[in-house]
């Protein structure tokens, strides 16, 4: 029997703003425990909510990022449940009218083999919500503490369509999303932090069937690592299940990574269990269209449009162009490099390069490069002017990043790598060479073009690496013609 994976995500991503969405207490992390929590986070009574303009202005950046509709009119729900981080017993969130609706996302999958393939998606909507505080176990021994700094920070929740396909898609899909919040500044995105966290439903239908099969939810996956994992377990389970005759009960279920499986954690509650209801503190969220359209104004350039501008202004592979808008601190550093060049394949080249190399080695970010982009920059305009030869490049890169010195020209300078251009210099270094190698001129005449390579080798190796190697192949060239 053949098998149908079908996914859909509903993604958490953590809105960075000074405060948080319905208090004034700060939103930063890493306090004392219940430092950053007001009497509104704590629920006391008599306490009244007023929405974070910042959070609504950011779950509109998103709208617009992904081509969604941007509710004019949207309500906050109570969501009611108990649990000990959450003193309301309601958690305050959207449900009948969010404030994003649909909106589409695209993203490249790799297959097994290596080759991608792109694909589109259909979110359903994202909704504006509050996060819940956290139990604190092992402080206090045999105890656990409510920490409530986290309680009312704003969060939205991106909820997909069910139609992703493989783990492998929705782990596309996630870091696609994970970089577009990112990228239109919405979120910081630290998943270490639990800022961008996923639950997967997975259900598994045999192919050709058109129903959907019932769907399992996993919980709470902090990195792609977890979320690819936690759903090839799933699949591989529901699929044994239904094969040996059972079926599959919807759940929520956790991810351990410990022991690479998910475990049942309560059968699914329906959303009537959680008696949502219009929070009566809180007015209808209404948005107008002219601050859509200041939001609009304000956007960055999106990943798409800058792919399609290193493609198609640029003439960058879209192999090379997609590498360089994957983050975008990197897009940001490879056009700052770029920027005084005509040709910026040039800076696309050395950022994927040499730049990334030595940062994978150092096992340093971009934003850490001891090289910074207006440095590469410098070094690449004097590489394209023929003061410099790629070697003589990447020396004054080298020196740069051990912190020889700070100056691209001083350095080529004190180097000594100013590349020797002038042909009578080029002619008299070949004009040597040959009169010492005639056995390689002999067996370049009888077509061996290995030949060739070998004298300008020679001719390099003669000026210190110094010679215009542009110039040293032409010059050579007509010289063995003759
Ligand atoms: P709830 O809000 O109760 O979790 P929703 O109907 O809003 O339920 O769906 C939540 C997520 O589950 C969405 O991302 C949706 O695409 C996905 N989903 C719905 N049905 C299925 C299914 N049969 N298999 C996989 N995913 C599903
Ligand atoms: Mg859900």
């Amino acid at each position: 029997m053949e098998w149908e994976v079908v996914i859909g995500l509903e993604t958490h991503v953590q809105l960075s703003t000074k405060s948080k969405i319905f208090s004034g207490a700060s939103a930063s992390f890493g306090a004392e425990p219940n430092t950053h929590a007001c009497p509104i986070d704590l629920a006391l009574p008599g306490c009244l909510p007023v929405l974070n303009k910042s959070a609504v202005e950011k779950a509109i950046r998103f709208g617009l990022a992904i081509d969604a509709k941007v509710a004019n009119r949207s309500v906050f729900d109570r969501k009611h449940y108990f649990y000990p981080d959450l003193p309301k017993a309601y958690q305050i969130s959207q449900f009948e009218l969010p404030v994003v609706i649909g909106g589409r996302v695209s993203f490249q999958v790799e297959n097994p083999d290596g080759s991608t393939y792109q694909k589109t998606i259909n979110l359903t909507r994202a909704h504006l919500e509050e996060d819940a505080g956290k139990s604190v176990h092992g402080i206090v021994h045999g105890k656990t503490g409510i920490d409530l700094n986290r309680a009312g920070t704003p969060l939205l929740e991106i909820v997909t369509e069910p139609e992703l396909r493989s783990s492998a898609e929705a782990v596309a899909y996630a870091k696609a999303l994970h970089e577009l919040v990112m990228w239109i500044g919405v979120s910081d995105g630290d998943m270490q932090k639990g800022n961008f966290r996923c639950d997967a439903n997975v259900s598994v239908r045999p192919k050709g069937q058109k129903e959907f099969g019932t769907r399992c939810e996993i919980k709470n996956l902090n990195s792609f690592k977890f979320l690819q994992a936690a759903i090839d377990y799933e699949v591989r389970r529901q699929i044994e299940l239904i094969s040996e005759g059972g079926k599959v009960v919807q759940a929520t279920r956790l991810y351990d990574p410990d022991n690479d499986e998910t475990r049942e954690m309560r059968t699914k509650e329906d959303s009537m269990d959680y008696r949502y209801f219009p929070d009566p503190d809180l007015l209808p969220l209404e948005i107008s269209d002219e601050w859509i359209e200041e939001v609009r104004a304000s956007m960055p350039e999106l990943p798409e449009k800058t792919l399609a501008r290193l493609i198609n202004e640029y003439g960058i592979s879209e192999a090379d162009a997609l590498q360089l808008i994957s983050h975008r601190p990197l897009t940001e550093y490879f056009e700052k490099a770029a920027a005084k060049l005509k040709d910026k394949k040039i800076a696309a080249n050395w950022v994927k390069g040499e730049v990334m190399a030595q940062l994978n080695a150092a096992e340093l970010s971009i934003e850490e490069s001891p090289v910074s982009a207006e440095q590469l920059g410098d070094i690449l305009v004097r590489y394209s002017d023929g003061t410099i030869n790629q070697k003589g490049a990447r020396t004054v890169f080298s020196a740069i990043w051990e912190k020889k010195g700070d100056k691209v020209d001083e350095l080529i300078e004190t180097l000594g790598l100013k590349q020797i251009s002038d042909t009578g210099a080029i002619e008299a270094a070949i004009d040597a060479v040959l009169a010492a190698n005639p056995k390689m001129v002999e067996e370049f005449k009888s077509g061996k073009e290995k030949a060739f390579n070998a004298l300008v080798g020679q001719t390099m190796r003669a000026t210190k690496g110094k010679a215009n190697p542009a110039q040293v192949n032409e010059i050579l060239r007509a010289k063995l013609a003759q």
